[in-house]
């Protein structure tokens, strides 16, 4: 499977330090930070530093190092802002992907949004 991945989208720019952002948690193989337009009090955006479009192109093509890694920075994300489902009321994880998932930015990210009753997923 081909995925065309654009190296021009915003995420890019941030992991090649040509634009800013405010870094959460930076580890070997994975970046989060805050989203730039928040849905909610905590929301930031989980990234691999490799080039994947998608996170289903992530699983497939990405190694098992990266892949560890960017869990664990998942959870480490979680616990260092208190979104930990154990210890608070809860959050939502969320990938979208392609022109029907409704993806802005390219460069697979996981959106982690917490703070307040997000209401029903589908609408
Ligand atoms: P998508 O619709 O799932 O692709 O989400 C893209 C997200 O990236 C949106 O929530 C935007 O607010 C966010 N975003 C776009 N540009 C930046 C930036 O420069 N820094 C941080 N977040 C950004």
């Amino acid at each position: 499977m081909a995925y065309d991945y654009d190296d021009q989208n915003i995420f890019a720019k941030i992991l090649r330090g040509e634009i800013p952002n405010k870094t959460v948690l930076e580890t070997e193989h994975t970046l989060a930070f805050a989203d730039i337009q928040p849905q909610a009090p905590a929301h930031v955006l989980v990234i691999p530093k490799g080039a994947y479009v998608t996170y289903d192109h992530f699983c497939a093509e990405a190694s098992d190092a990266e892949i560890l890694d960017f869990t664990r920075a998942v959870a480490k994300v979680c616990e260092m802002t208190g979104v930990s489902s154990a210890t608070s009321e809860g959050a939502r994880f969320i990938s979208n992907a392609g022109l029907h998932g409704g993806q802005e930015v390219p460069h697979f990210h996981l959106h982690i949004l917490a703070g307040r009753p997000l209401g029903p997923m589908l609408q």
